[in-house]
Parts: C-alpha cells; structure tokens; sequence
C-alpha cells in the first residue's frame, strides 16, 4: 500500500541507521480511532541483521568503564529530559492516556530509569571470601552477557521499554529492542537522540513489529541468550517454549489481579482517592493497578457509596485536555473485551455501580470514534467468577465485602497471580502481619505505586519469574564467575 504523506511511518534502528522495511502495519490513535502512523512490520531479516549489529558492537561497549557507560546514560536522561513535552505529546496520542499522566509520569519515569542506573551502575560490589585453611581467596566478578532481547508492552511505552534497556547497557550489554507494535512511536523517537548521547552505534538497536514475527524471531535466535520481557502471562508461556530449546535466561514481568484490602480503621480519606488511582489511572491499565476491592463489613456501605462518588466525578475524554482524569483504551478490541467482563459480571446477578452501561458517556466532537469507556464499579461478584480471576487490564474494579482477616488474607491470595496488593490499615501489627501472607511480589500499605528503584519488582505465582531493581537487575543482566585463588 503506498504511505500517505499525512501519516508518520516509523524505520527500524539498526547499527546506528534508520532503515526502512519492505512491509508495515497500521498503528491508530485511540482518542479518535484513525489509523496516524505506520510501523514497520519487521520479521526475521530484520532482527537478523539488528542482532548482527548488536554483536558486533558488543566487544567495544562491554570493554568501556561502568563511569564512562554511566555518563553517556546521563546524556541520554538529560536528552529526553529536554524533549519531555514532544515525548509526553507523542505517548499520549499513541496510547490514548492523557497528557497529565505522561508528563508526570511516563516521560520523566524513562529520563529517571536511564540516571538510576547510570548511578547504580557505580556502586556494586562483589563478594570475596577467604579460605585460610585451604591458603585460598575466593572471589566473584560480573560481565555483561551478551545481546539482551527486550520486549515490551503497551501500556507504559517508554517508561517499560527504558527499564530494560537502561540496566541493560549499564551493565555493558548491547541490545534489540521490541516495543508493542501498537505503541512505537516514543521509541523510535528516542532512537534519534542516541547518537547525540554519544550511544556507539550498534549498542541499541531497535525492530519494530508484531509480537508472532518480530518478536519470536528475537526470541528464537541463537544469538541471543537473554530475554527481559514485560507482557502477558499467555504470551511468556509462548516465550518460555520458544527459547526452552537455547536454555536461555529469562526476565517475566506479567500480568496482575491485584487485591486491595480495607480494614475498618483505614484512614478512608486518604483511603478512596488513593483507591480510585490504583483503580483507574491510565484508564486501568497498569499491570499493578487493583482490580478487587476487600471491604470490611462495618465500613462496606459507606466506602462503596464515597468510592462511587467518586468515580463519578473522573472526566473521561480528550486525552490531550489537561482536566481530564482517563483517557481512551488501547484498541477497539481491547475496549470490547474489557466491556463483555462488565456484561459478564451483570449476567452473573453482580451490581455495576457506575460506568458501563449505567451512566452515559458524552465525548467531544473529534473523540466519538476513540476507545473510551467510564471507570466502573462493580459490586456483589462472586470470587469465582471471571471477573474475580481474570486480568481485566482496563477501568473495571469489583468491590466485595469481608468480615476478618484470616477470611480476606485466603480471599485475596485465591487466584492465579501474585503481583501487588494494597493494604489500608491504621494498626501497625495488623499490617504487617497481612503483608506477609500475601502471596505478592509487592505489597502497599496505606498508599499505592510508591517504588524505589533500589529494591526488587517482580511477581509471584502467574505474575512472574525473576525480579528487576538495582541488584537484581545487575545480576540478570550480568553473569556471575567464581575464581579462586590459591598463593
Ligand atoms: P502482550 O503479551 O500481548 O505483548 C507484550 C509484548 O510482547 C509486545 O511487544 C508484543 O508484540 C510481544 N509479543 C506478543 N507475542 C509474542 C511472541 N509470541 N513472542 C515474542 N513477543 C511477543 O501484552 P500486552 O497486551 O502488550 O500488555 C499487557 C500485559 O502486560 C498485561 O497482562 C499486563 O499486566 C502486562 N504488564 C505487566 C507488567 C509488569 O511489570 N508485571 C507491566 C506492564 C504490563
């Protein structure tokens, strides 16, 4: 099909050059639902020759010192930085989340991923043990392993994409990286700063496309022992099977069904505003937004009726008008899938509170076609249903009451996933004692999506395998060597 001039068509980075591709793929923007941009739809050739690069450039980058990898990373911060509106403009028409959220989150998390690492990249240690008896010293010592095949999703481009590849390079990695096919932009964008960076050409390099061609192809080539991957769970099932033959080591960051539980003496006005983010922010699609709300009995009408005041007050529309609070989902069929869960649920004899299919929903002229729905409560669902179980990944909550903590600490630990959950409590005891039976990668209490880089992130059960942080970045995306040393 000939490209329109109107539209933006996106080229692969390659050995530090943007190279078109012989075919491409329709990207939409999902406050209007127009097709604005096209994406190349790269396949085995073109991630052969991104992984080609990437080796070649491997010997050079790993062989610098972690100070001078760190300032050229300090470079790139400070580069993205100084472009954080166009960033911020481009991931919001990409992925239909507003602007405000961008601004304050998407774009300045990216420009922090690459300084974190940049100054963590400094300060590790390794381990060394004496062994008198035997007149030995032990001692490890890290290298980078190789070319490190990122994959990442939707819903936090850029933000995701750059905790990958940030502690990747760091630790003298060089990389391909494949973003969601249906948000590329703010990648390709980045790609044009690399060089400025003083990023040596070939270190990142980035294959635009489908997770069926491009992204099996990374995850199926030989010369790539390492996946970091943030996505579904079905899709890393996918993942593990394909490289299972190459033995090869692997980062899961997946997906969520995240309880929140709420003890009669929550401090409620901190509690429902706080609850309404995690719920609905960026429309509800963060892998560690809650998804079921545990209510304790006493306090259960009066949260549920505050908390739906609330939701009713959220401004649902044009993602680019700063007073608006959600914005469009990602896709027609994901705003459809995450729909049949509401009609599902009332078909089931659940309650919808609020939202889809009880308030009505008034868009702007220019956002009829866009992918928008209104944040959505639900209430009286059972635990078993689909509702209950299944990552919804969209502005959906179930609200459900509960009389004690034993109860509620086996209700929220009942599904497949084990990523973040929140606990509100006033009683120091209390929450501690809960936090340590959650089968959760991550536990919040009394607030929500506060993280420190430092520290491990990652989930349990169907939610992940790995972690990812400072250390534990480091040491997946290093490979560990003992030697010993005998005088
Ligand atoms: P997805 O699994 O469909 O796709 C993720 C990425 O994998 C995309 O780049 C896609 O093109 C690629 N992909 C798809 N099939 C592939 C294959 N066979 N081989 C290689 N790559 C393939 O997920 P999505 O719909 O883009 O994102 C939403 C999911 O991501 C949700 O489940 C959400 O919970 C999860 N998520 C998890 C985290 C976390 O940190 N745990 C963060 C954000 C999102």
């Amino acid at each position: 099909m000939a490209h329109s001039k109107a539209l933006l068509v996106l080229e692969n980075f390659i050995a530090g050059k943007f190279v078109p591709c012989s075919s491409y793929i329709d990207s939409y923007n999902p406050s209007t639902g127009d097709v604005y941009c096209r994406v190349p739809d790269s396949g085995k050739e073109e991630v052969e020759a991104a992984v080609k690069a990437a080796k070649a450039a491997f010997p050079i980058w790993s062989s610098k010192s972690p100070l001078e990898r760190s300032q050229i990373l300090n470079k790139l911060a400070d580069l993205i930085e100084h472009d954080l509106e166009a960033f911020a403009q481009a991931e919001s028409k990409d992925q239909g989340k507003t602007i405000t959220f961008a601004r304050a989150v998407d774009i300045p998390r990216a420009v922090y991923n690459f300084r974190f690492f940049a100054s963590s990249i400094l300060h590790h240690t390794t381990e060394c043990t004496e062994m008198a008896t035997m007149g030995c010293v032990h001692y490890t010592s890290r290298a980078p392993v190789g070319v490190a095949g990122l994959i990442s999703p939707w819903n936090l481009p850029l933000y995701l994409l750059t905790w990958k590849i940030a502690p990747a390079i760091a630790c003298g990695n060089t990389v391909v990286a494949k973003p969601s096919e249906m948000t590329s932009v703010t990648a390709w964008m980045m790609c044009k700063l690399l060089e400025k960076a003083g990023v040596p050409h070939g270190v990142v390099n980035v294959v635009f496309g489908t997770g069926a061609k491009a992204g099996e192809a990374l995850v199926c080539h030989p010369d790539v022992p390492l996946i970091s991957f943030t996505g579904s769970t079905l899709t890393a099932q996918r993942i593990m099977e394909k490289s299972a033959p190459h033995c090869k080591r692997l980062s899961l960051e997946l997906g969520g069904k995240n309880p929140a539980i709420i003890f009669d003496d929550a401090d409620l006005s901190q509690c429902i505003p706080t609850t309404m983010r995690s719920s609905f922010a960026n429309q509800g699609e963060i892998c560690l937004c809650t998804s079921r709300v545990f209510v304790q009995r006493g306090i259960y009408r009066d949260f549920l009726k505050r908390f739906v005041a609330e939701a009713k007050k959220w401004k649902v529309g044009n993602p680019s008008d700063p007073t608006v609070d959600m914005g469009a989902l990602i896709s027609k069929e994901h705003l459809e899938k995450v729909r049949s869960y509401v009609k599902k649920a009332q078909a089931e004899g659940a309650r919808v509170l609020c939202g889809e299919g009880t308030d009505s929903l008034v868009l702007p002229t220019g956002n009829q076609k866009g992918y928008f729905m209104l944040p959505t409560i639900i209430a009286e669902v059972k635990d078993e249903s689909c509702c209950m179980q299944e990552e919804i990944f969209g502005p959906v909550t179930c609200v459900v009451a509960f009389d004690t903590e034993e109860e509620v600490i086996e209700r929220a630990n009942s599904v497949k996933y084990g990523l973040a959950a929140t606990v509100w409590s006033s009683n120091v005891g209390r929450v501690h004692r809960v936090a340590q039976r959650l089968q959760s990668g991550l536990v919040w209490t009394n607030c929500w999506l506060v993280r420190d880089l430092n520290l491990p992130f990652g989930g349990m059960k169907a939610s992940g395998i790995g972690r990812e942080g400072a250390k534990d970045s480091y040491e997946f995306f290093t490979e560990v060597k003992t030697i010993t040393i005998k005088h």
